[in-house]
This record gives C-alpha cells, sequence and structure tokens, in this order.
C-alpha cells in the first residue's frame, strides 16, 4: 500500500559547510515514526515530469515535536537538489515515508563498523546521536571520507564524542577525486582493521561507485552479503 502524503512547513535553513545545508521540516497532517537510518520521500514540483522523488535520510532522531531534519548536498545541476536549495522558512514540501532498512541490526554483538562518503554520513550521524542517548556507546569504529577540510560533516561534533566515548573512534579522512580513488584510500584503514578484528557489524553509505567496491572487498573478506548494510544515494 502507497504510503500517505503530507504536507510540510520549512522551519528553518541552515549551512552547514559552504556545498551541504540543512532543513528543518515539520509535517502538518502525522508525525513521522521512524527508526535512525530511515528516510522520505519528498515529492519536488519540478524536473520534466513533476513531481520529482528525492529521497533523503534523516539526520536526527525521532523528537517529541515531530521534526525532521534533512541535510544534502548541492550536486552541481542536480534538479532535485538545486531546488531544495532555494527553499526558506515557511514554504512547504510534500512528502511521504519512514522508508528503508539501513538499520542497526537487532543484536549488538559486534563492534559497529560505519563507512561513510560526504552526506552518506547522515544516517550514521542519525543512528550515533540515538546510540549516544541510551546510553555508554557499543564498540564502534566511524571512517568518514569528504572532499575537502571544510565538508567533514558534523566533524567537531564527532570529535567531541569520540572524546567522551572511549569505545567510539572517529577516523576523518580528506579525499577529493573519482571514485576509484576514494575507495582505493578507504581500503587502506579498512584493511588492517578487518585483518586484525574479529568480525564486526559494517554499515556503508554514499553512492554506489563508493559503496558496492567496499562491500565487495568486505565479502571477499569473508563476510556475507547479509552481513554488510548498504545505503546508496543513486
Ligand atoms: C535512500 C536514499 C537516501 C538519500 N539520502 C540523502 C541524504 O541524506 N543527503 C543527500 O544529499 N542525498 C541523499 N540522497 C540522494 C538524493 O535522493 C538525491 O539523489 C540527490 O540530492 C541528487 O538529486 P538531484 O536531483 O539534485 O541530482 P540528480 O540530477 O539526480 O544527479 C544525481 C547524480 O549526482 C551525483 N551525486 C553527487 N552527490 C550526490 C548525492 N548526495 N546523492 C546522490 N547523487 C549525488 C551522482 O553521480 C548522481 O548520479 C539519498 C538517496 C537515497 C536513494
Amino acid at each position: 500500500m502507497a504510503e500517505p502524503t503530507q504536507s510540510a512547513t520549512v522551519l528553518s535553513v541552515k549551512d552547514l559547510t559552504p556545498h551541504v545545508r540543512q532543513l528543518v521540516l515539520l509535517p502538518k497532517t502525522q508525525k513521522i515514526l521512524f527508526l535512525p537510518g530511515q528516510w522520505i520521500s519528498l515529492q519536488l514540483p519540478v524536473g520534466i515530469k513533476p513531481p520529482l522523488n528525492r529521497a533523503y535520510s534523516l539526520a536526527e532522531p525521532p523528537s517529541q515535536t515531530g521534526q525532521l531534519t534533512l541535510v544534502f548536498d548541492r550536486v552541481p545541476d542536480g534538479t532535485g537538489s538545486n531546488y531544495l536549495y532555494g527553499l526558506k522558512p515557511g514554504d512547504e514540501l510534500l512528502l511521504s515515508g519512514p522508508y528503508g532498512n539501513f538499520s542497526l541490526p537487532p543484536s549488538l554483538d559486534r563492534a559497529l563498523l560505519f563507512v561513510s562518503r560526504y552526506t552518506g554520513i547522515v544516517p550514521i550521524r542519525c543512528i550515533l546521536k540515538q546510540l549516544a542517548a541510551s546510553g555508554p556507546l557499543p564498540p564502534a569504529t566511524l571512517i568518514a571520507v569528504g572532499p575537502a577540510e571544510n565538508e567533514l560533516l558534523y566533524h567537531d561534533e564527532l570529535l567531541a564524542f569520540a572524546a567522551q566515548q572511549p569505545s567510539f573512534r572517529y577516523i576523518p579522512m580528506v579525499v577529493k577525486g573519482a571514485d576509484e580513488e576514494v575507495v582505493e584510500a578507504v581500503l587502506t584503514v579498512l584493511r588492517p582493521l578487518i585483518a586484525s578484528k574479529q568480525k564486526t557489524a559494517p554499515l556503508l553509505s554514499g553512492v554506489k561507485g563508493f559503496v558496492r567496491p567496499l562491500r565487495a572487498y568486505l565479502m571477499e573478506a569473508g563476510y556475507e552479503r547479509k552481513e554488510v548494510k548498504t545505503e546508496t544515494y543513486d
């Protein structure tokens, strides 16, 4: 059955980095109950044949107010993300959801291994925030790649988090280049982690050109496909 579509009001707009923006929305009809890691679908009044459907992960865990936080980069010539960049407080959007199963495994019996590229960190940050709010964090490593120092999303927050939570390791990386170069750079960090540790619970997020080769590497290293959770953006 189709998820009901409802209207939402833009409450605030904030730039998190030079090329990444945050929108806070308030659904007008009913609260959206979601699991950290899930996403909503926006029906945007643009494109050759509107509506243009675009998915966005939720960046903040569920709140009492029902507000939803989206965080996205401006894709050059991207119809959807450029439309979102034009929105201001008071504007309205159509949305539905939640969707997706990029969420924590049911049992946290292994160390968590998060790997993200750029805005791929959005659902992971939501999961981490929820975990941190519910007590000491289980052992977890985050490898987060961004295209520039000032495009490392949530960098200060994650540094502070790693300083407070001894079981959390944050590995930020700046790599600008084609998918293959970014993947190769991540593999230099990932290989020793995978070789030296017990099996982890990996969650990978970003564009396919990033996520798929890393999943393939993990499967070559002995992981089953179902053990590697992925969220792909394109
Ligand atoms: C489940 C899911 C969750 C998503 N969550 C987010 C999110 O939290 N934040 C976010 O910024 N985007 C997210 N996306 C991507 C988003 O839905 C759009 O695809 C993105 O904003 C580009 O749309 P566009 O119309 O502007 O560009 P399009 O004209 O559709 O161009 C897309 C092309 O731009 C490139 N590209 C560069 N950056 C991105 C990017 N971030 N996502 C996708 N393609 C990119 C890719 O090569 C892709 O082929 C998600 C996608 C999915 C499927």
